[in-house]
């Protein structure tokens, strides 16, 4: 049996009978968003029709609907990652907010002079851009985990670069670019084993595998509601409490105080601290919704479906005269990244777009690692749980037929 009946899966996704140069759309896009199914699209609408307001719960009848909605959301988001405290969630727009948070505003109080910064070679620029302004701002030094030639990060050397000056590690668990499965529970260990806190970028993570913050044991832990299915515009900051109490608030403004003065601020505990002003409640809301359906359908069912895809689907790419895949480590989720001999990645693009099959083609936001395997862009499918073993014969045939016309260039 099939853990999950996929045809009766992409029926509550409408976007996917969307045509396409005349086909039937192929989305092999994940990595960059994910579709939304039409429980989460209705529940915005709900919310918009029935609970539109802000959340100040004891005004009026409104306002306590749409606080038990968001809050609703947080304690989704809670269970999605099992956190032990709802408090420890916090809203932001995405990952790169919540990233630029930490380094912001737990960097600003505990990065000096002369400490040092570990990112690894695999980091999307949102997971590298903000460290690199705190070290700059600091005079602290940013150090990068290498990757072996399969793309997984190097422990042995990761080892080496800790020392007493290191203050954070910042991992991706799944790299965007490659589709690596990182070690972060052996990586954020080994931080701490040095005395320095560890973040762990789940944008890639949170859809193909479950996540257990605890069991992982970061400080930190970062994704963005539309990687999972859920609406843009949202994304969540899980930290330990103890280390969200010891950063300063981030951005000041309503919502985050519990009393003003022009002398002094007293501000609003923990989740409040670092949520100024009106957030993005409809989408927090939303991203509620996508958690109920990613757990309707069981994530471990998703995980092991995926697997099968990506495997099938590696391999016979991998088949392909011509085709390079770049990123074979032996741990990976959903993304095929290649390059093809004698086409540039941006003609396998829109030969795929011309059979309505979309992917990214580009550095994908991690120029450092695609320059590590010596190109600068690849053509990068990556599938989520609604893609099928048809959908890839699809994108084979089109690789295979390319392929064929090597040296016409
Ligand atoms: N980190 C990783 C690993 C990502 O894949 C992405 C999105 N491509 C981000 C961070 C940034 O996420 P967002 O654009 O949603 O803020």
């Amino acid at each position: 049996h099939p853990p999950f009946d996929v045809h009766a899966v992409r029926r509550d996704f409408p976007i996917l009978q969307e045509r396409v140069n005349g086909k039937q759309l192929i989305w092999f896009d994940n990595a960059a968003t994910t579709h939304k199914p039409q429980s989460v699209i209705d529940r915005i609408s709900e919310f918009y029709r029935r609970e539109n307001s802000n959340i100040h719960r004891a005004a009026h009848e409104l306002a306590a609907r749409a606080t038990d909605a968001y809050e609703g959301a947080r304690e989704r988001v809670r269970g999605f990652i099992n956190a032990p405290d709802v408090n420890e969630v916090i809203f932001v727009r995405g990952t790169t907010e919540a990233i630029n948070l930490v380094a912001k505003s737990w960097g600003s109080k505990h990065v000096g002079a002369g400490d040092e910064i570990i990112v690894s070679h695999l980091e999307h620029h949102a997971n590298i851009v903000p460290w690199q302004q705190l070290a700059a701002e600091k005079g602290a030094k940013l150090r990068v985990i290498p990757v072996d030639d399969s793309g997984q990060v190097l422990l042995d050397e990761y080892a080496k670069l800790l020392n007493d000056r290191t203050k954070i590690v910042a991992v991706t668990q799944v790299s965007n670019a490659l589709g690596t499965v990182t070690p972060v529970k052996e990586i954020v260990a080994l931080a701490h084993r040095a005395g320095a806190k560890a973040l762990v970028d789940g944008a890639q993570s949170v859809s193909h595998m479950r996540t257990d913050v605890q069991a992982l044991g970061a400080d930190f832990f970062v994704f963005s509601g539309h990687k999972v299915f859920g609406p843009t515009g949202i994304g969540v900051v899980w930290g330990k409490r103890e280390v969200l109490e010891d950063m300063p608030p981030w951005q000041g403004g309503g919502n985050m105080i519990a009393d003003v003065t022009f002398e002094k601020t007293v501000f609003q505990p923990l989740p409040n601290t670092f949520e100024a002003g009106t957030g993005n409640i409809a989408d927090a809301v939303g991203l509620g919704a996508a958690i109920d359906y990613v757990n309707r359908i069981g994530i471990e069912n998703i995980a092991s479906y995926e697997h099968a895809l990506l495997e099938y689907g590696m391999q016979k790419l991998g088949e392909i005269k011509g085709v390079r895949l770049i990123g074979t480590a032996a741990h990976k989720a959903s993304v095929m990244s290649f390059v093809l001999d004698g086409h540039t990645t941006e003609e396998v693009g829109k030969a795929l777009n011309q059979e309505g099959i979309a992917v990214r083609t580009g550095h994908h936001c991690a120029q450092p690692i695609l320059r590590r395997f010596g190109v600068e862009t690849t053509v990068r499918p990556s599938l989520a749980f609604y893609n099928t073993f048809d959908e890839i014969d699809c994108l084979l045939a089109v690789v295979r037929r390319l392929a064929a016309q090597r040296g016409n260039h």
